[in-house]
């Protein structure tokens, strides 16, 4: 049982909020992807989503933001430059240039 998540990629906290505001509504795309490969029953789905590319190689961290080899969204900025672990909404951070800069 718990009231907060804590999500973590590669040693850095990238998101965390209440349970429910997690659940619902990720921001990070690390935990939406993690959220779309959680199984639903009766959804009929036979092949769950999964996060392309793997954990970078903890001696030898990617500059900028650590998940971004792996995402999607990544930009020239993400590649380059860490985002900060910012507010978001109410009870909610995220550790994300999309985010931040929404
Ligand atoms: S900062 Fe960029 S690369 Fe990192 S999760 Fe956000 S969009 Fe993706």
């Amino acid at each position: 049982m718990c009231s907060r998540v804590i999500v973590m990629y590669a040693g850095k906290i990238v998101e965390e909020a209440p349970v429910e505001i997690l659940f619902n509504n990720p921001t990070h795309p690390y935990t939406q992807g993690l959220i779309a490969s959680v199984p639903k029953l009766g959804s009929g789905v036979k092949v769950l989503p999964s996060i392309p590319g793997s954990v970078p190689d903890l001696s030898s961290m990617p500059e900028g933001c650590r998940f971004a080899p792996r995402c999607k969204y990544a930009t020239e900025k993400c590649r380059t430059q860490e985002p900060p672990l910012a507010v978001v909404g109410e009870n909610q951070k995220c550790r994300c240039w999309l985010k931040i800069e929404e």
